[in-house]
């Protein structure tokens, strides 16, 4: 199955009630949502963000660390003060570490292929809140966002809820 159908037959329907192709570059809320790639995520509507307002940013797992060259464009050419970094229940990366990954990888698409990923670090986490926090703080910790305002967060896939966690 394909993904193409959907967009191109989806566009055509908002491209022709579209109306805000006016919008500044920089987000108007000056603020950036780092989230995971999780197709259950609707962030748009589940986090309240209006066309134009904060940036999304989504990887495996909401890393911090996947997103911080995306989080810093965010901030020092865009204007960004603020990062709200939502993981969620459910997640996939609390399923596997990096050995099993790179397991996968030798198995279904043979060495060559384990060998382009031998240095990857998936990122994985094993304890939901406990990477949350880590996360938080290992972006507290970057010289680089000092001023930014971070905080972290779990979204529940289960009831489209949302909690602080620090
Ligand atoms: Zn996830």
């Amino acid at each position: 199955m394909s993904g193409i159908p959907n967009l191109v037959e989806g566009n055509k329907a908002y491209a022709a009630s579209f109306t805000q192709g006016d919008l500044a570059l920089p987000p108007s809320q000056k603020y950036a949502v780092l989230t995971c790639m999780d197709a259950r995520i609707d962030p748009a509507a589940a986090f309240n963000i209006p066309l134009g307002a904060a940036h999304v940013i989504r990887n495996a797992g909401a890393s911090a660390r996947a997103g911080f060259r995306d989080l810093v464009i965010s901030q020092q050419l865009l204007g960004t003060t603020e990062v709200l970094l939502v993981k969620h229940t459910g997640c996939g990366m609390l399923t596997f570490d990096n050995a099993t990954a790179s397991g996968l990888i030798a198995k279904n698409k043979g060495e060559q292929a384990a060998k382009e990923v031998e240095d990857l670090d998936f990122l994985a986490f094993p304890h939901l809140e406990q990477a949350v926090r880590d996360d938080v703080k290992w972006l507290k910790e970057r010289a680089v966002e000092e001023g930014v305002k971070v905080t972290g967060w779990i979204y529940e896939v289960d009831t489209g809820k949302v909690r602080n966690v620090v």
